[in-house]
């Protein structure tokens, strides 16, 4: 393993590697990572196609890392069977990181935080998890793509987080949702049902409605609000760590 977490030396080198891995194929790219970055190299999943893709190519390429969920206690049911036959198949090894439960949030923040304050809901119950859940980590891959929406556009496949203090790997920045289906579907992966019934993005159920096909992918998300993003991949300048 070289040089895990370089920080300073990351930003630099950053702009290169993207260039270097922008034409490898998503298990070149995970392959590369798990040589790099040894067992300071994770996986999150939030169980939805993506994440069905990338757990199956792990296995398929025999490498076994560890898998981060963000479980805010407020997916859908049908997410959590989709974990649950994940996790089976594939023998995932989960790291979950606490968080208080959603009662408790009622009683310190007041009820349905999530209508008044999505942002802090999100930092309370995604952020600051994984803020916590990333410390033993160097490298973080997670199944983002471009075509997601305008707010991931310009993603990178890997790209150094000063907020996180890892370098993020994103296999899958260039697959459109056909192709993450097709794999989905060839390979016979088990994946979150909800995407059958317009669901093209899924998170916690008060901030998420189906999405319809001239919609943008994650316009389901928030509907309502100019919130894109949970707060999870967008990298700010400051790191949380040091606050
Ligand atoms: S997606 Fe909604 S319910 Fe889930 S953490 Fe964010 S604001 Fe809270």
């Amino acid at each position: 393993m070289i040089n895990p977490k370089p920080d300073a030396a990351a930003v630099a080198e950053a702009e290169q590697l993207a260039l270097e891995l922008e034409p490898l194929q998503a298990e070149d790219i995970l392959h590369w990572a798990a040589e790099r970055f040894g067992e300071q190299f994770c996986l999150t999943c939030s169980w939805q196609r993506q994440s069905s893709v990338l757990v199956h190519m792990l296995s398929e390429l025999g490498l076994r890392i560890d898998v981060i969920e963000l479980d805010t206690e407020l997916f859908f049911r049908e997410t959590y069977e989709t974990r649950a036959r994940l996790v089976e198949r594939y023998d995932l090894n989960v790291v979950r990181p606490g968080i208080i439960s959603v009662a408790e949030q009622h009683l310190q923040e007041g009820p349905n935080l999530w209508e008044r304050d999505p942002d802090r809901c999100c930092h309370i119950r995604k952020v600051e998890p994984l803020l916590r859940a990333l410390e033993p980590y160097a490298a973080w891959a997670s199944g983002l793509r471009r075509g997601q929406s305008p707010s991931r556009a310009g993603l990178s496949k890997i790209q150094w987080s000063e907020r996180y203090g890892v370098w993020r790997v994103h296999p899958l920045a260039d697959w459109d949702e056909k192709h993450v289906q097709a794999y989905i579907a060839v390979n016979e992966i088990p994946y979150n049902p909800l995407h059958d019934i317009g669901y093209r993005s899924i998170g916690c159920i008060p901030c998420t409605r189906p999405t319809r096909p001239d919609e943008e992918e994650r316009a389901g998300r928030w509907a309502g609000s100019d919130k894109l993003e949970c707060g999870i991949h967008l990298d700010d300048s400051k790191t949380e760590r040091d606050k």
